[in-house]
């Protein structure tokens, strides 16, 4: 097996290997800024920001935060949905050196407390209607600000004015932001603050600038200490993997949570590295997104396959224009081979998965945009990125087609998880990030995903992969979504569940879906249990989530 054989398939645009600026992530803002000041940076529910006004803005909210005592290194959290302020509170907490920690506006009160106490944040960003949450849990942190945003105040005149009514008839809260006076209002910061802000020294490949939550391969939520290293190299291999791209013209659609390190490099950092205008939208429904391309008419839209699903089976599809699509990255789960066939045709553009963790900030692998593709594989791993396929529990590695964990090196590897030496050392283990996902290699260097190792199911002392099933009944007519796990069964140990939604109008029985799967599986394969639901839960970025499902059946069993 030659070393590295997938470089032998990169097209001649793409370098092998790469330069990176050794510069702070924000110094990107600074450049597009001084380029082209007058350039729509953000697009937002028809208001426009441009790169000057996110700069100023960016730069007073650093003001303002040293002011509030925010020194280098300190741990500023960000909880906001995709809105101008996100992008700002990112780029100002930079400036002013502190550390971002981004936070899911979902998060209950327990949540955010873990995540402010291990963080050990000392302000928090956050939206009007989120206050209540936060305020209950201030005490029991040590925060010392809270800075509260709206999201009318970056709409236009008169969506601003409409806009709190609205906010009350979807989500019945008033705004009402008192709080033993730890709060300030950011739209006062950018009537107040000054653009002076002080810079501390810069160590590239030492400092942080993200710690990014995570539930990581085992246990509790985990930050992950991503260096200014870490997200530049991520950023500039995913520019470089976009030859083709029109740098400083494209429009990048920003749906995937600016919160999760998947949108925070693919879109708010990757965007304003090239000089782009990026459309965001706070949530994702298939309607307001169809209706945002065919006005906005983005060129990349990085996402996941629910969301391209979502996309897919809206009833009116026909009715909009989405020739403007030109690439578009999936990650965070297995892409469907018909949802990816589906979407290039309607769209005539480029659809491809691609692979990779928080850890690694988080792009490793990546399908060629433009050339040739293996249906099914994650590509190859990216320019200075290294892939291992190990014997699991080691660090030997196994022979070509051999299914083994996945392990990573290169310059996008997390620094370690924070405060947690020890998970650290069992994660990255003789220079290589094992990502607890079972995979292969083939002889070209096409690397596959198998399953996730925590979702292998065990039935009857055979090895089941969830994925080989859902594979399977994603080529059946009536799935529009689907997961398979692994419930406890008495005497198999473990047993084949198969939660289905189906699309508009079908209602394909349990004993037809027995038989197609009979059809297309071995035995032990199938699955025994089947159930039906109209929608399955996700996190955030869209990955259903297997787990609480288990969850959810294993509490079931109990109760009965
Ligand atoms: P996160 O840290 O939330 O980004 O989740 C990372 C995990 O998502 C990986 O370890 C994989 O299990 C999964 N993942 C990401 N991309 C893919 C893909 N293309 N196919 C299958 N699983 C994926």
């Amino acid at each position: 097996m030659t070393e590295k054989p997938w470089l032998a398939h990169y097209p001649p645009e793409v370098p092998k290997t790469l330069d990176y600026k050794s510069m702070p992530v924000q110094e990107y803002l600074t450049h597009a800024y001084e380029q082209f000041p007058k350039k729509t940076a953000i697009h937002f529910m028809g208001r426009d920001v441009s790169y000057e006004e996110l700069y100023d803005s960016s730069m007073k909210f650093a003001n303002y935060l040293q002011g509030l005592g925010i020194q280098k290194g300190d741990r500023v959290s960000v909880m906001l949905p995709n809105c101008p302020q996100a992008v700002i509170s990112f780029y100002g907490i930079l400036y002013a050196g502190g550390v971002v920690v981004m936070t899911n506006p979902l998060y209950t009160e327990r949540e955010i407390a873990y995540q402010m106490n291990d963080s050990d944040a000392k302000a928090i960003v956050s939206l009007d209607i989120l206050f209540p949450r936060i305020s209950k849990v201030v005490k029991d942190t040590k925060l010392e600000n809270v800075i509260i945003t709206g999201v009318k105040d970056y709409l236009p005149f008169p969506k601003n004015m409409i806009y709190p009514f609205i906010q009350k008839r979807q989500t019945g809260l008033s705004v009402k932001v008192e709080h033993r006076g730890v709060n300030h209002l950011f739209t006062e910061v950018m009537k107040t603050a000054s653009k002076e802000v002080e810079t501390a020294e810069f160590d590239f490949n030492e400092d942080l600038a993200l710690l990014q939550y995570t539930g990581g391969t085992t246990g509790s939520p985990k930050g992950v200490m991503l260096t200014h290293k870490n997200l530049i190299s991520n950023a500039t291999m995913c520019d470089t993997w976009l030859y083709k791209c029109k740098r400083g013209e494209e429009t990048v659609l920003g749906i995937i949570p600016l919160f999760h390190v998947y949108g925070l490099t693919t879109v708010l950092i990757l965007s304003v590295m090239q000089g782009n205008r990026m459309v965001l939208l706070p949530k994702f429904d298939a309607e307001t997104a169809l209706k945002t391309i065919n006005k906005q008419k983005p060129t990349l839209f990085p996402g996941a396959p629910t969301l391209y699903i979502g996309l897919m089976n809206h009833p009116d599809i026909g009715k909009y224009d989405l020739s403007s699509i030109e690439a578009c990255l999936s990650g965070s789960a297995p892409l469907p081979v018909d949802v990816q066939e589906k979407f290039e045709k309607i769209t005539g553009g480029k659809l491809v998965e691609g692979y990779g963790l928080t850890e690694t900030s988080p792009v490793t692998h990546s399908n060629l945009i433009w050339g040739e593709r293996v249906k099914g594989s994650i590509g190859f791993p990216y320019p200075d990125t290294d892939c291992k396929i190990f014997l699991p529990g080691t660090t030997d590695e196994v022979p070509a087609g051999e299914i083994g964990e996945i392990a990573i090196s290169g310059p996008q590897v997390m620094k370690g998880y924070w405060n947690r030496p020890d998970d650290t050392a069992a994660t990255i283990v003789n220079g290589w990030l094992l990502t607890g996902d079972l995979g292969y290699m083939d002889e070209d260097g096409h690397f596959f995903i198998v399953d996730r190792k925590k979702d292998m199911i065990i039935a009857g002392g055979f090895n089941i992969y969830p994925r080989e099933i859902e594979e399977v009944l994603y080529e059946h007519e009536a799935v529009q979504e689907c997961v398979v796990a692994g419930i406890p069964d008495p005497y198999r140990g473990e047993t084949v569940k198969a939660y289905i939604v189906q699309k508009e109008g079908y209602t394909v029985s349990e004993e037809e879906f027995n038989k197609y799967c009979r059809e297309h599986l071995a035995a032990f394969k199938v699955p025994r249990v089947y159930e039906f639901r109209k929608e399955l839960p996700k996190t955030a970025v869209g990955k259903i989530l297997r787990r609480s499902l288990v969850d959810e059946e294993v509490a079931k069993q109990n109760e009965a």
